[in-house]
């Protein structure tokens, strides 16, 4: 396989391992780090996942996911999302992670040009250059303040040889959603030209501000080239499960992504499937719960923010994450996370790991129980105060 040398080990794990590698010596680490939450799985997910082995469900299934699945899937697309979506338009897939990549291993040809917003999900710039080694890939940095789209800046570098740009709201490493009008304002830039949009709403109902979150494939002018990603990792605390799923209109781009779902995958496991099906059918008051400890989190680590002079944070409103400006600490990203770990024993994630430019940021995980958050707070607290009197 020719890879790019630019495609190295995913970084995002390497402080919660060291993390849990000293909880493990007997240590108390808070770790703040890792994109994923940390709550269990919950109990009737687990309970259909076992019915399901027990009934026998262990066997190969339809490439694309069982239909119940599927159109379970299109229901919450058509309800929830305002996606016009049809069940044999959907591919259930090991994580939402390989959906993208076989999304992008679908589209992408030799020289074809990618749009994305820096900073980003680490694996994005990878999984371009796996899908395609000769994609061009054009950053887009967002506004170092306040995390908005340039869009002037957009406008001028889409081009001809644009064939995709990936978005991701709500966002991972910034927490920022799209507001009405600038979802708006970029669906116009976006109906400029006919490249595909990868929409990754893997973070969409992890929401504690309230604002609506939007999806591209609603949009009339742009949802037959809208290609929507998303699974149940966040939102059912699923991540060790793998499962995910992608919708696609147009039917040339399915019927690859079902090739090559059907010589890497075969299918999803089968009991995995039938264990979704479970999540879809729970009540919202679990997804409530949880985005109440991440509105508390949130609140806790602004305060923080307000007391101290040399971090700055842009509002986080959804996703597991918030992304903290450094800058003033006179630290790398690099330097602050390792010495937070080894002086408080704290893990989080060094901002440069989402784009060189963001060294001046680090990025802190929402989704831990409100106790040991606050204790992490305090710790980091404790921190930025020896960083001031040893400066
Ligand atoms: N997209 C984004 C933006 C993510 O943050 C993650 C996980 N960290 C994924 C996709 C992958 O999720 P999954 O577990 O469904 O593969």
């Amino acid at each position: 396989m020719k890879i790019s040398s630019e495609i190295q080990d995913s970084l995002e794990l390497k402080f919660s391992r060291l993390a849990q590698q000293k909880n493990n010596e007997g240590e108390k680490m808070i770790s703040l780090g890792l994109g994923e939450p940390g709550f269990q799985t919950p109990i009737a997910i687990i309970d259909a996942a076992e019915k399901a082995m027990r009934d026998g469900r262990t066997r190969y299934s339809d490439p694309l996911g069982i239909k119940s699945l599927r159109e379970k899937i299109a229901r919450k697309l058509n309800d929830e999302n305002c996606i016009n979506a049809n069940a044999d338009a959907i591919l259930v897939s090991p994580g939402s992670k390989m959906a993208l990549s076989l999304a992008l291993g679908a589209i992408l040809k030799p020289g074809d040009e990618c749009i994305v917003m820096m900073p980003c999900y680490p694996s994005y710039l990878p999984q371009i250059k796996i899908a395609e080694p000769d994609a061009v890939i054009r950053q887009v940095n967002l506004d170092k303040e306040n995390f908005k789209i340039d869009l002037e800046y957009l406008r001028s570098i889409i081009c001809k040889k644009t064939r995709v740009i990936l978005l991701n709201f709500p966002n991972n490493p910034t927490g920022r959603m799209l507001h009405s009008r600038e979802f708006n304002d970029l669906c116009e830039v976006l109906s400029e030209h006919d490249m595909i949009i990868i929409s990754d709403e893997i973070y969409e109902k992890l929401n504690h501000s309230g604002v609506p979150h939007l999806s591209f494939g609603s949009q009339s002018i742009l949802k037959d080239r809208v290609i929507t990603i998303n699974g149940f990792s966040k939102a059912y605390s699923m991540t060790g499960w793998r499962i995910g799923y992608l919708h696609v209109p147009n039917k040339s781009i399915l019927k690859i992504t079902s090739r090559l779902q059907q010589h890497l995958n075969t299918n999803t496991a089968t009991f995995i499937q039938h264990a979704a099906l479970a999540a879809l059918d729970l009540p919202n008051a679990n997804i409530e719960n949880y985005n109440k400890t991440l509105k508390e989190n949130s609140s806790s680590l602004e305060y923080l923010v307000s007391k101290s002079p040399e971090v700055r944070m842009g509002s986080s409103e959804g996703g597991l994450f918030a992304f903290m400006n450094i800058k003033a600490t006179g630290l790398t990203s690099d330097d602050f996370a390792s010495r937070l770990l080894v002086e408080q024993g704290v893990a989080l994630t060094p901002g440069v790991q989402f784009g060189q430019d963001w060294d001046d940021h680090v990025r802190v995980s929402l989704a831990i129980d409100n106790k040991n958050f606050q204790e992490g707070i305090a710790r980091i607290n404790k921190f930025l105060i020896r960083n001031r009197e040893v400066k």
